[in-house]
């Protein structure tokens, strides 16, 4: 899974440092970032690729000892109105799809931090211009106090059993249309894990589940969220009934016509996989 870069390891305590020219560092302009081609891919710029010294930037977190660091809004919107050559303003999915792995998790992260900062410049409840808190991971008001966290929505997503077969769907906005995967959503003011699994499982596909188990959670950059991963059996009557508003199809798969999915970056692949091997 994303997360998961053993023996490399994500030093997110908060603290402050300076940028070295070979750390990391990401140009955040509304909801992209500027990655720098290699090939037919894409790597996360680093710090001595700009001539600019120092470079107006602030740090976020390390992967071992390579730094990340978050160009102040005003460069990032000055190099958006002038791309270098060489380099591209991309969707924060592309994180996803690089291939290494520290560069996947660090460079989604660095964005989920990104995004946040860039929509809280300004104090929700009284408007003035607010600071990065100095002794956490926070956004402060300087008039009025109010004190912003990082934004992380927890969601679940769940596996339903039903024998040899298991519940798959795809949401209408899923860009893969080649796949099916599971019931997930956000969960919502007032219920726990568990009471979101049984809601979003009914109001999606309208069927009961019962034996919820914790299956593993993983953060989730790309929508700024935590997701925790469940297993379920279908409890009663296993016909479908497909919320149409939010997904694109639902159906029961058997357990040999499910294709092999690719576990290093999602949870959703390990449960599918999980489901393969019971
Ligand atoms: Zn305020």
């Amino acid at each position: 899974m994303l997360h998961e870069i053993a023996p490399h390891k994500l030093h997110n305590e908060f603290r402050t440092q300076l940028p070295k020219p070979d750390d990391c560092v990401i140009l955040f302009d509304g909801e992209k970032s500027l990655l720098k081609k290699q090939g037919e891919s894409f790597v996360i710029p680093r710090i001595k690729d700009f001539g600019e010294s120092p470079l107006p930037c602030h740090y976020l977190f390390c992967v071992d000892d390579v730094g990340y660091f978050l160009a102040e809004p005003a460069f990032a919107e000055a190099m958006a109105r002038s791309v270098p050559a060489g380099f591209e303003f991309k969707p924060v999915r592309t994180f996803r799809y690089m291939e290494s792995p520290l560069e996947r998790l660090g460079g989604a992260t660095a964005a989920h931090i990104a995004k946040w900062e860039s929509l809280n410049r300004f104090c929700g409840r009284c408007g003035c211009a607010t600071v990065r808190g100095e002794r956490e991971r926070s956004i402060n008001c300087p008039k009025c106090g109010n004190v912003v966290y990082p934004k992380i929505s927890p969601v679940v997503i769940v596996a339903v059993h039903n024998g040899d077969e298991l519940l798959m769907a795809r949401n209408l906005d899923n860009p893969d249309k080649s796949r099916l995967f599971l019931i997930s959503g956000f969960v919502e003011v007032g219920e726990n894990l568990e009471q979101a699994v049984h809601r979003e499982v009914l109001e999606e596909a309208g069927v009961h589940v019962k034996n919820v188990r914790y299956f593993g959670s993983q953060p989730w950059p790309f929508s700024e969220s935590l997701i925790a991963g469940f297993t379920a059996e279908l409890d009663g009557d296993p016909t479908l009934r497909v919320q149409e508003s939010e997904l694109a199809t639902a159906a029961w798969v058997k357990r040999e016509d499910i294709p092999p999915y690719d576990t290093s970056v999602s949870i959703s692949s390990c449960l599918i996989e999980n489901f393969r091997h019971v």
